[in-house]
């Protein structure tokens, strides 16, 4: 408890060293003393608090502080009491409250709030101030009663969160959340003042394999290091924000013309593109980039964003490494892309599937030994919709789940049947997308479904594009060791597209090498491709794995694969893919004739 003044005048008990110094003089009774006690008790509690207390007279003359006042403030009684807060230029909260308040405080009694105070060596801190009265017999306000406790630590905590949820840890850049927030201001701000609003959306080209390569360590400093030269280009006005993985948002909310973000993306394309060097590797990283304008393109946050990255698309598709205005033609393309996300959810239960089968021929006996099976969507609406449009979306949104079991519940029925009508056994080759092939369980499934059609699991061959399996190759290691014990056949597809090294193929559990068709398009003409196809035939069999081309379209096609002593084919010149009871015919057809085997094709 803090000294308080000696002299009585304000009737007001105060205490000295923990005593209480009584005004009342005269005889004391049971009821003074009692009342001693409780004044004592009071005095303690007071002292025992962690909050702040003041007591101001009617004049707010500071009568009483408690010690959590002194230790919060590091105002010492003798610094304050008997001082009048008005006419002292003493932190706290002299210059915080303005008239009015303290008028407040009279009329209602009670004020209360959050306040920045100062303390005595001028530190200032947020504190939860509670002001209330005690008014005499005319209503008056004769003492005021201050009770404050400093919460600068949990603002601090608080600030600490709402940093870390709006912005991104490994760059420390504004995150999705905090560039939406900031978009609406810009748009609203751009709206108001007659100006433009650019956003561009950012992806870094070919980032994954940065991130298989060396590592996801490397990989996150080259991030980091792109961050720094992006953010380098703009004012601290823009918003640099990054979305996640290698893609960045950028705001600029105050454009001039639409010249100036074409002159900023450039600029980027070109800072980007210089050599990094990241833990004595040198990394060379282009990026794609994709702009709409406010309010040209769009007049909310969604749609801007939403544009720019259909732009990016673009961007990507025209080549990488350049940047792309969002036109409305991209919009119609962005527009037919949600049309068939929207039929997508419903193709499943309306049963707007099917699967055709392309037959694969061994070139030595000229047998079918398997057949590829190829999704189809026909949709009520609109007719047939190709697997190359609707199977990215259906990656992307997660339908491929559900969609790819239904495929592999659907050949494997189908092989079975065909097994169970006493045709010629063939290999049921069924395309496996990233997503299935990392779920959870997924071994599992495919047992249950060779289970429940009594399909021996030789039967069975997952096509697994390059692409996929050399992600994170350690992880796909293991997952098709998994997929191998269950006797199951696996392939590469679209081999020689994807970044495969020597090392891991030799590890990778798999039986086949599938060649990609823009290969295989174009060995009777390109000598490059034909040194290519050649290369893999020959890799393919030091490795002991069984080799087939796909897309051969033409009988020089396949001259040269068999000269080269490639295993299989597939493709138009053998048959396009056909629906199921055509596979049957031709299973059933075929025979041989003077060593010859042959199928009727018609
Ligand atoms: P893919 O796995 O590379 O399949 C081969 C594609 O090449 C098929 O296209 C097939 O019709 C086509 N093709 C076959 N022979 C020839 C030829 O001689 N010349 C030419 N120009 N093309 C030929 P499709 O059926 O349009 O499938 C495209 C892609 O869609 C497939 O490429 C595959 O990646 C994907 N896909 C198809 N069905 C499924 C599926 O059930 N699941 C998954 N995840 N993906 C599928
Ligand atoms: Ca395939
Ligand atoms: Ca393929």
């Amino acid at each position: 408890m803090q000294d308080l003044p000696s002299s009585d005048q304000k009737n007001y008990p105060y205490t000295k060293n923990n005593k209480i110094i009584r005004s009342i003089s005269g005889q004391e009774s049971n009821g003074v003393r009692k009342k001693e006690r409780q004044l004592r008790l009071f005095a303690h509690i007071f002292d025992s608090v962690n909050e702040g207390i003041i007591v101001l007279d009617a004049d707010k003359t500071m009568l009483f502080i408690n010690s959590a006042f002194s230790t919060i403030t590091g105002y010492s009684a003798t610094d304050l009491i008997g001082k009048n807060l008005n006419l002292l230029n003493l932190g706290w909260i002299d210059n915080v409250f303005s008239h009015d308040t303290w008028r407040r405080i009279d009329e209602i009694g009670r004020w209360q709030g959050e306040v920045v105070g100062r303390r005595k060596n001028n530190e200032s801190y947020a504190e939860c101030l509670s002001i209330s009265t005690i008014k005499n017999e005319l209503g008056e306000a004769s003492y005021y009663i201050g009770v404050f406790s400093d919460i600068s630590e949990r603002k601090a905590a608080e600030e600490r969160v709402a940093y870390v949820v709006r912005h991104d840890p490994l760059t420390n850049l504004p995150n999705g959340l905090l560039l939406q927030d900031r978009l609406v201001q810009a748009i609203y701000q751009a709206g108001r003042e007659n100006h433009k609003v650019a956003v561009m959306c950012l992806d870094l080209d070919h980032f994954k394999v940065v991130n298989d390569m060396l590592g996801h360590f490397v990989g996150d400093k080259l991030l980091q290091e792109i961050s720094r030269r992006i953010s380098s280009v703009f004012r601290a006005s823009d918003t640099v924000s990054r979305r996640g993985g290698d893609e960045f948002v950028i705001i600029l909310p105050d454009l001039k013309a639409v010249d100036a973000a074409a002159v900023i993306a450039a600029k980027l394309i070109n800072v980007i593109s210089d050599l990094c060097l990241i833990d004595g590797n040198e990394i060379k990283i282009t990026t794609s980039i994709g702009i709409s304008i406010f309010p040209e393109d769009g007049y909310d946050e969604n749609s801007l964003i939403k544009y720019a990255d259909a732009a990016m698309y673009h961007a990507k598709k025209n080549g990488r490494n350049n940047y792309q205005f969002f036109t409305n033609e991209m919009n119609q393309l962005a527009l037919e892309r949600m049309s068939i996300e929207r039929k997508l959810r419903h193709a499943l239960e309306r049963q707007e599937f099917c699967l055709h089968y392309q037959p694969q021929v061994d070139l030595r006996s000229g047998h079918i030994i398997g057949v590829e099976a190829l999704l189809r969507w026909n949709n009520l609406e609109t007719g047939m919709i190709p697997p190359g449009l609707f199977i990215p979306i259906a990656e992307e949104n997660g339908l491929i789940i559900p969609i790819g079991e239904w495929v592999l519940r659907e050949a494997c029925r189908q092989n079975s049947e065909w097994r169970m009508l006493g045709l010629p056994e063939i290999t049921m080759a069924v395309n496996l997308s990233a997503v299935q092939f990392r779920q959870n369980n997924f071994g599992e499934m495919i047992q249950s479904i060779l289970c429940e059609y009594d399909l021996d699991p030789s039967g069975l061959e997952l096509e697994i594009t390059e692409g996929v399996v050399m992600h994170n190759a350690e992880v796909s290691i293991a997952l098709l060791l998994e997929l191998k014990a269950m006797r199951l056949k696996l392939s590469v597809d679209d081999f020689g597209t994807g970044y495969s090294s020597l090392s891991y193929l030799k590890r990778f559990p798999i039986d086949k090498l599938k060649i990609d068709q823009s290969f295989v398009h174009d060995i009777d003409v390109d000598s490059d491709d034909a040194v290519i196809v050649s290369t893999i035939i020959n890799m393919a069999r030091t490795l002991k794995l069984k080799v087939i081309a796909e897309g051969v379209e033409t009988a020089e096609q396949l001259s040269f694969l068999k000269h080269q002593g490639c295993d299989e084919i597939q493709g138009y010149y053998f048959s396009k893919p056909v629906p199921p009871e055509k596979i049957s015919r031709l299973l059933a057809s075929g025979h041989e004739t003077n060593s010859q085997w042959s199928y009727e094709l018609k």
